[in-house]
This record gives C-alpha cells, structure tokens and sequence, in this order.
C-alpha cells in the first residue's frame, strides 16, 4: 500500500508554525549572547542547550549509520512515543493497534489523548498473528505499535510478519527496539530506507546502563521526522544528557563488554530457573530480563520481597498468568536470586 503521511498528518499539526527559539533564529558564534534572557554570570549551566541537538545526533548517526535527518531524540523513548500519537492521531477520532501483551506507555499515552486503543492478542508463544490485527484496522487507525524484542515476553517478533504488516498497512508501524541490543538480530534499522511508514525506536536507558539521562531515539523516513521534530518541545534534551551520551557514544567498548556478560548471565539464569520444581516454563529471552511462569506467582514474588529482592508481577497480565519478569543483575546479584529460588522450593515443597 503507498504510504501517503498527508493521510494520517493531524491537520492542526500540518498548519502549525513551530516556536522558534533565540538559537534557532541565530545561527554562528558570538561573543556576547544576549538573546535568549540567560543569566549572563559564570556557571556551566546558565544556556540554554542546543535545541537542535547537533553534536549528539551527529554521533548517534555516526554509530548507527542512520542520517541526522532520520533522527529525533526524546526525553526517553516515552517522549517520542506520546510525540507520535500526538502528531498522527486526532483525539476523540482515531485509533491505535498495539497487540498485547506488550508495554504499557502506547496505551497510557492514547489514554491521556484521548486516542482508542485496540488490542488484539499475540499468541501463546508471544508471537505475531497477523489476521486479528488486519480485524482491529479501520480507516482510523493510524499507528501500529509492535515490541520487538517485546516486554514483558522477551522473545523478537517475527520478521516477515512484521513486514507484510508494514507493506499492507497504510498508517505507521513503529518497532520498539529498547532490547535490540541484548538480541541476535540488528533489528529493522536497515531497512528504514525500504518503508517510508517505518518508525523505529531505541534507548539508551537499557544496554548503554544511562535510564537517569533520558534518552531515546527515533529513527524514520525524513517526512515523518520532520513533523515530530516541529512539535517537540524546544529544549527537550538538557545539555548534560547531551554531553553524557556523547561520552558514553565515544567509549562504546563499555556497553559492549555489559551486552556480553549480560548475555551469558540470560543464559546460565534461564538454565537454573528452568530446574527449580515450581517453575512451569521460562520463555526463551532476546532481552535483559527473563519471563518465568510458575506454579504460584504471587507467593514467589512475595518470598522474594522478604528477601529483599524486587521482580515483577506480571500475574495480572492477558496471557502471563502466574508470570513474574526477572531483569539479569550483576552475576553477584544473580547468585542471591538463585539462592532465594532454591529456599523457596525447600520451603514450599
Ligand atoms: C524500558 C522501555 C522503554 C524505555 O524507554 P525510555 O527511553 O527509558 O523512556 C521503551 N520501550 C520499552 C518496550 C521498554 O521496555
């Protein structure tokens, strides 16, 4: 299907003139700044960072062979999400299809714009099943928000699923790659270029260890880019975040040593959990953490607490009955979960 974005384009946002800051209006350098009503006395933080982000982007597209012009960073990938739903979606009017279980930020963020979420169902394997989302699709639909690998499941979603999705659907079908890191597969990056209604999210706060700094990545078509980057707020992006990522970009060594040991934590943890007696199954995890059903959910997770560690209860959740989800720690940490595992089933035989 040809992917038209003046179809799906809230037509508010396609008239809007966006604000245009001090930095925007004055592009080069200067000795004086008085511009932009600064505190003009020594500090390292009295300017206003780059709304552009430049430097960053620079870097991100460095990394990731991507053009800056495919690129907005928000504060978190949660900004970017909510900029997507704001852009392309008219309150009260549209929808959004966000096959469960997944994520919980799609369906907040179309809550508290008033957008309807459909949700069909994955299946029982976590995996895609392309018939009840071509059911949920109407004319209002506007975006598809699949997770792959998907939380609270782990597993990656199938890839020529995904694309007869994104070639038969004429709105946008954004892949969140926050895991991608910890996953033997690249991901839909490379193929950006091939689907102009391809939206790709990343983030640093996983694999690059930096959740406090608030950054995640967008990746599209130039025209999609274009509209989020006209309605995010100004100065979304604080120029510590902005230097820190920078940094953390350059000595990228780091997070790969982190991906690896965390890669073979994933493995040796599964290995233990599958042995212990009240465990029915561990889904097999492209990501950082591992789903783990059991006999009892909530008096493990309780057991647990007492011990003083905290997983999460995914008990409540369509299709994860009695299934808590365990982020990987340190190979420390993980020797004390196993070891509370083990007295639990000593003393609930
Ligand atoms: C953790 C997580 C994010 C986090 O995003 P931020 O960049 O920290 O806002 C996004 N998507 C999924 C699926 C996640 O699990």
């Amino acid at each position: 299907m040809k992917f038209d974005i003046n179809r799906i384009i809230r037509s508010n946002i396609r008239a809007l003139r966006p604000y245009s800051t001090a930095r925007d209006e004055f592009k080069g350098t200067a000795s004086i700044y008085l511009d932009a009503n600064e505190n003009p006395f020594a500090s390292a933080f009295n300017r206003y960072p780059d709304p552009k982000q430049n430097a960053l982007k620079q870097a991100i597209s460095q990394l990731k062979g991507v053009g800056p012009e495919q690129i907005i960073l928000g504060n978190g990938s949660d900004e970017v999400i909510d900029l997507l739903i704001r852009a392309f979606c008219e309150p009260g009017v549209d929808n959004i299809i966000v096959p469960q279980p997944t994520y919980g930020m799609y369906g907040v963020c179309a809550d508290i714009n008033n957008i309807k979420i459909r949700q069909p169902l994955l299946t029982f394997d976590f995996e895609i099943d392309l018939q009840p989302i071509y059911e949920c699709v109407d004319p209002k639909s506007k975006i598809i928000f699949l997770c792959s690998p998907n939380n609270p499941s782990g597993n990656l979603l199938n890839r020529d699923k995904i694309k007869s999705l994104i070639q038969s659907f004429s709105g946008l079908v954004v892949m969140d790659e926050a895991y991608i890191d910890f996953a033997d597969s690249v991901g839909f990056l490379p193929f950006l270029d091939d689907y102009p209604n391809l939206v790709v999210l990343q983030t640093f706060s996983k694999a690059w260890g930096l959740a406090g700094l608030r950054l995640g990545v967008g990746y599209g078509s130039e025209e999609v880019i274009q509209i989020l980057t006209k309605i995010k707020p100004p100065y979304n992006i604080n120029s510590i975040t902005q230097q820190k990522i920078k940094e953390a970009i350059d000595n990228g060594k780091q997070t790969q040593d982190w991906i690896g040991i965390l890669k073979q934590e994933r493995k040796e943890l599964e290995t233990a959990i599958k042995q212990l007696l009240f465990v029915v199954k561990v889904y097999p995890s492209q990501a950082n953490f591992l789903l783990v059903k059991m006999k009892d959910a909530k008096a493990c997770y309780q057991y647990l607490l007492t011990k003083g560690i905290i997983a999460r209860d995914r008990s409540s959740t369509v299709l994860c009955d009695n299934c808590i989800r365990i982020s990987i720690g340190t190979p420390d940490e993980n020797k004390i979960l196993i070891n509370a595992l083990n007295d639990y089933q000593n003393t609930n035989p």
